[in-house]
């Protein structure tokens, strides 16, 4: 197995990974999306993140069990778990039910996915699929005196573990000290909602009976629930945003190790953040960008993929159409390249190697990605550089083998005004030629004359 670096943030460095059962392949569990809305282009970075480490693993040799849970309820609009649940709200919005809203905006996601060659998830699972799990999860946490309830809920009680907030390296004390927080009832600001009770007199569309009373699951427990269920209580590798370590990761860390007594899981990977500058991202501020908007501009979704490929995912990534239009270029370049190449040979274990020191030491793709340009520019035979380029695809994704140049098709009309001029000057009717030549410009057409004829391609 080759030597893979990752950086975990729970231990803030870069350490060798080991599989924890290296028989079963490894354990990966990935945050999903909370269906409530389409994915904007900074959650798709993410996602794209997670596909690569998961490519990255492969490429080492391990098999990978990729779990990614789908949030259909219980994220709430605020943090401090006094907002509204996030799928009442999108309902509201769409006219759709929650549970139709939640169907809708999954299979958007997935769409998504396919767009930007993430491969499928191993598992997909959905919270409203596993309320039994959660309930089970609570009751425990309860029955080992980690949970209190409040007029609206059940309650993690934080104080009682000693390392609540490790993973964020939070300073619970000076949260206490500097709160100005809405705690609600919570005890401690860093409490949070393990179950919720539909409001008196609110007619909420999903809700459950529980041993507390009716009402819904938080978001965080959904997490430790699902993954225990899939990977096992303790598994190798979590990963999310970047925005998820003050307070998701922490609480489901939280949960488990109250309830399990182990670990949540052995890496934890976080991906950092798209950032728009002036761009709209926020989606409730209702416009904003995902992949439709790019690809109504007429950019291929695997250009958005390209883009994201030229920074680590441990570095922020600024958004720019500039930037998303130079990716474009960049990567019809290298489709040009490669498909001039012709058939592929043997790989070069030169650049190979070097690809992988770059891809194995905390998944450094822009790197790699330089290495591909290295290769591309290089004198090598064209037939190891088509190889060793379509090894390299395993990791970046880019249907490099599936690229054909497009045929341009061109109106009857342009067809029939070239034969004319074909005509013209077969009768060395040179003004009448130079006439029909212009005609087919006004229409947007250029012809080229050569020595096997003549070759039309837009102005
Ligand atoms: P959500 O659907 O809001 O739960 O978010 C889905 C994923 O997108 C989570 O893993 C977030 O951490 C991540 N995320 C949210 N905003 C951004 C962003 N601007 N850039 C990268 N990832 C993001
Ligand atoms: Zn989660």
């Amino acid at each position: 197995m080759a030597s893979l670096r990752l950086f975990d943030t729970y231990e803030r460095r870069i350490r060798e990974f080991e599989p924890l059962h290296p028989d079963q392949g490894v354990g990966l569990y990935a945050c999903g999306p909370t269906v409530y809305n389409f994915a904007h282009l900074g959650n798709l970075r993410t996602y794209l993140f997670e596909d690569l480490l998961r490519r990255t693993l492969e490429m080492a040799g391990y098999r990978v069990n990729h779990v990614m849970n789908v949030t259909d309820v219980g994220h709430l609009t605020s943090d401090a778990d006094t907002g509204e649940d996030k799928m009442e709200v999108g309902a509201r919005r769409t006219g759709m039910s929650a549970w139709e809203l939640a169907e809708f905006y999954a299979d958007a996601f997935r769409e998504d996915l396919v767009r930007l060659n993430v491969k499928p998830p191993s598992v997909w699972c959905k919270a409203t699929d596993h309320i039994r799990d959660q309930i089970e999860f609570i009751e425990d946490l309860e029955a080992k005196g980690y949970t209190y309830r409040t007029s609206d809920g059940v309650y993690f009680n934080s104080r009682k573990l000693n390392n609540y907030g490790y993973l964020a390296r939070l300073d619970v004390e000076g949260l206490k000290a500097g709160a100005r927080v809405d705690q609600g009832e919570r005890q401690f600001v860093t409490d949070f909602a393990l179950w919720k009770f539909s409001a008196p007199g609110e007619s909420r569309q999903m809700e459950w009976d529980s041993p507390w009373g009716v009402g819904f699951p938080g978001w965080h427990i959904e997490c430790s629930a699902m993954s225990a269920r899939y990977l096992g209580d303790f598994f190798d590798i979590h990963c999310g945003g970047k925005d998820h370590i003050p307070i998701h990761h922490t609480n489901e860390i939280a949960q488990t190790e109250a309830s399990r007594g182990t670990r949540l899981a052995n890496f934890w990977l976080h991906g950092y953040f798209l950032e728009l500058g002036d761009e709209k991202m926020a989606k409730s501020s209702g416009e904003f960008l995902r992949l439709e908007t790019i690809m109504e501009r007429d950019y291929h979704p695997l250009v958005y993929r390209y883009f994201c490929l030229q920074a680590h995912y441990r570095s922020e990534l600024a958004f720019s159409w500039e930037g998303l239009t130079s990716a474009q270029t960049a990567l019809q370049r290298l489709y040009e390249a490669a498909y001039s190449w012709g058939a592929p040979s043997e790989v070069s274990d030169d650049y190979l190697a070097r690809f992988q020191g770059h891809l194995y030491e905390d998944l450094n793709i822009p790197r790699a990605l330089a290495v591909a340009w290295e290769l591309i520019r290089s004198d090598e035979d064209p037939a190891v550089k088509k190889a060793t380029l379509l090894v390299f695809d395993d990791i970046f994704g880019l249907d490099i083998d599936q690229w054909r140049p497009t045929e341009v098709s061109i109106p009857v009309e342009v067809e029939q005004l070239v034969a004319a001029r074909e005509a013209a000057r077969a009768d060395r009717q040179w003004q009448r030629a130079d006439e029909l030549r212009e005609e087919v410009r006004a229409l947007g057409y250029v012809i080229e004359d050569s020595r096997e004829g003549s070759v039309i391609k837009p102005a």
